[in-house]
């Protein structure tokens, strides 16, 4: 009998099950695939060192990140992304534009008319609202549409592979929507934000990151730690609750333990639950995952006349195109292509375009270098491509969102020592999982 049982051996999990036994409680993890780290996959093909999920991460200093880093002897691995990265640049009618960093670059850039830099003034004297927003209509609301066309709705899809008019404002961009909850205005908010900070001496600033040997490295590292504590290959099919005791089986073994956390995605846990709770199981169910597809293409450097000078470019939907967007990968991080070599990461599909994953590879390589084409002055045929699909990538957190939470938490409370994380809840990034799994541990411990 185990204290703790894990089912889902992706960041999230992993998190959960190193810092538990850092506690001295005895976990073990079940995960399906063969290897650990669920989306944190890496490979090397052909000279091209490739992330096929998450590409980059944000280091805060005092956050859960910066701890395992430092626990498990990573900090030689990181790699600090290119400053250059600080600039990223949006397509506006054809043409590859830096979005704006400084108040004077924002009165010059062209990705923006007068009328919508104008619109800027309006928003400290306009009302908060009374109901939950979408994304979409939020930023409309306060910035007006040129705000979501050119510039949100990119970042959404860069970050979600979402769609603006469905996700929710207070669930999905949590952070943003404070600044309206606390100061009234977004102008307002960040201004006091900004001098608070200074009062109480510098804020230390986050930093994007990556490893030298691809971010696999992360659940690589946890995954020693833990030994034979995770079980790859091992997929949970059913859960049974005796008097005191999980009993969680597999195709083969059945597994006990007091406590049972469930980090696996919210399908996946709404097929586990089901015979439980179908209410439970259909709030899971309505959290979406849209298809996204990651192609990594290889070119030779001179057949690309952009100067890949940033972290990447995003194309709002307003362009009219089906790629979402594309890292400028090799500029990002050192050893991504030899010498000579770029590579670059489109995306495409998501919540605008879900079933893009089930199209043939050479038709989704072909769209992807259609639109990047007159964006990046590709004048050549990419030396190689890898096509990594994700038929649910990451989850939708839209309208009602945090009210489903809230229903399954109370739903899930009526059943014992069970507990549900992993990325569905309280933000996507990979460090945010990990924090939202810090955070559990301490609770359970
Ligand atoms: C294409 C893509 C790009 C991304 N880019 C970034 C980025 O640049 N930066 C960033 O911070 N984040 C990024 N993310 C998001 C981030 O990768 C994820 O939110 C995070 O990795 C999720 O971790 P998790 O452990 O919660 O879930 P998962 O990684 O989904 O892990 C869940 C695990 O549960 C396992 N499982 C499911 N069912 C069972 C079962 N019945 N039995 C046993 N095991 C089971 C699965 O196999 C999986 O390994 C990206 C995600 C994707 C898909």
């Amino acid at each position: 009998m185990k204290d703790v049982l894990i089912v889902g051996g992706g960041i999230t999990g992993l998190t959960l099950a190193w810092a538990l036994g850092e506690r001295g409680i005895d976990t073990q993890v079940l995960e399906m695939r063969p290897h650990a780290g669920g989306n944190i996959r890496t490979l090397r093909l052909d000279n091209y060192l490739i992330d096929l999920g998450p590409n980059s991460l944000l280091e805060r200093p005092g956050q859960g990140l910066a701890q395992i880093l430092d626990a498990l002897s990573l900090r030689p691995h990181v790699v600090e992304a290119n400053p250059i990265a600080s600039r990223r640049y949006v397509s506006r009618d054809g043409r590859a534009l830096a979005l704006p960093m400084s108040p004077m670059a924002f009165l010059r850039t062209p990705i923006f008319s007068l009328m919508g830099k104008l619109r800027l003034l309006q928003e400290p004297f306009i009302k908060p609202a009374s109901e939950e927003e979408s994304v979409a209509a939020f930023v409309c609301r306060r910035l007006g549409p040129e705000f979501l066309d050119w510039a949100v709705d990119p970042f959404i899809s860069g970050v979600y592979a979402g769609d603006a008019e469905k996700l929710s404002v207070r669930a999905a961009t949590a952070k943003v929507y404070a600044l309206e909850a606390e100061s009234g205005s977004l102008i307002r908010g960040a201004l006091k934000r900004a001098r608070q900070g200074r009062a109480s001496g510098p804020v230390p600033r986050g930093r994007l990151i990556g490893f030298h040997p691809g971010m696999q490295a992360l659940p690589d590292a946890l995954a020693d730690r833990l030994g034979d504590r995770l079980k790859t290959g091992t997929a949970v099919t059913t859960l049974r609750r005796d008097t005191n005791a999980w009993k969680v089986g597999t195709e083969n073994e059945t597994f006990a333990a007091k406590r049972l956390i469930l980090a696996t995605p919210a399908y996946a846990t709404a097929d586990l639950l089901a015979s439980f709770d179908a209410r439970l199981a259909e709030d899971l169910r309505a959290i979406e995952y849209p298809g996204v597809v990651n192609l990594a293409l290889g070119f030779a450097r001179e057949t690309i006349a952009h100067p890949l000078d940033g972290f990447g470019l995003l194309i709002p939907r307003r362009e009219g195109k089906e790629t979402l967007g594309v890292l400028f990968s090799s500029t990002l991080f050192p050893g991504r292509a030899a010498e000579g070599k770029a590579l670059l990461t489109a995306f495409i599909g998501g919540a605008r375009n879900p079933e893009v994953y089930l199209r043939e590879n050479d038709d989704l390589i072909a769209r992807v270098i259609e639109d990047l084409k007159p964006l990046l002055g590709i004048s050549g045929e990419p030396e190689f491509a890898h096509v990594t699909r994700w038929p649910r990538a990451i989850p939708q957190y839209t309208l009602g969102h945090l009210e489903r939470l809230a229903r399954i938490d109370q739903a899930a409370s009526a059943l014992p020592d069970l507990h549900l994380a992993g990325n569905w809840r309280g933000g996507i990034a990979v460090g945010d999982c990990i924090d939202n799994a810090l955070a559990l541990a301490e609770k359970l411990a």
